[in-house]
């Protein structure tokens, strides 16, 4: 737990274009944990457990959750290891029910099923934002959790229920990942280091690919047939 005083005077030197991103709630004054999330996850349709496939690049769902009046993420990674900054790290992102309020969010662009292979593109710029992460808030590698530790809840699907949240899935190569992050130096990154650094989705305007809006369209008709409810207490895609 460190104070974030220091760390937003050379924050806002790095990532200048963070003050015009969308803000979903309160600003905070400390930083002890990361959630990782992936963009998919299971859901009831039919009576059956299934995951929509994901598409879309950093861009499209950096937009999503900027447009979305309730939920809120401070950074999507894509599978191209394109790494978008949304909501500003002193500010509480709407993206764990329950686990808001300390935590920084990272969502990634995979369908969550636990077969979807995480490339090492995305992989390795995960590694990267984690480690920075980890030197600007002295956050140990035990403290970088999924989404599935932190929210136990259940839904109904038929006659049988389903984890609402499992992600990042079985698929996360979470000892490469920890092993990775262990081994970063705690040193601050050096400013203009653009790896370490992702940049504001603002700034980002032509990765346009196929856009997830027909994807969107379904997934909220399934969510509609859950009977998990989807309300502001309850976020996360
Ligand atoms: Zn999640």
């Amino acid at each position: 737990m460190v104070r974030l005083a220091g760390f937003l005077a050379i924050s806002l030197f790095l990532l200048p274009a963070l003050a015009v991103a969308r803000s979903s709630g309160p600003a905070r004054s400390t930083v002890t944990f990361i959630v990782i999330h992936t963009i998919g996850g299971p859901s009831c349709q039919d009576s059956s457990v299934v995951y929509p496939p994901i598409k879309g690049d950093a861009k499209e769902w950096m937009d999503y959750f900027i447009k979305d009046e309730v939920l809120g993420i401070h950074y999507v990674i894509d599978r191209d290891g394109q790494t978008l900054a949304g909501i500003p790290e002193n500010q509480i992102a709407n993206h764990a029910k329950g686990s808001n309020a300390t935590s920084i969010g990272i969502e990634l662009v995979n369908d969550g099923d636990g077969s979807d292979p995480f490339p090492l593109e995305q992989i390795s710029a995960l590694v990267k934002l984690l480690c920075r992460l980890r030197s600007s808030y002295s956050i140990s590698v035990d403290d970088i959790k999924g989404h599935s530790e932190v929210d136990n809840r259940m839904c109904r699907c038929g006659s049988s229920s389903f984890k609402k949240k499992v992600d990042p899935g079985t698929a996360f190569p979470w000892q490469k990942v920890r092993e990775a992050v262990f081994a970063c130096s705690l040193a601050k990154p050096k400013a203009g280091n653009s790896d370490a650094n992702p940049r504001p989705s603002s700034s980002i305007g032509s990765l346009s690919r196929s856009k997830p809006g027909v994807w969107l369209q379904a997934l909220e008709s399934t969510r509609l047939r859950t009977s998990c409810p989807h309300s502001p207490t309850s976020p996360g895609p």
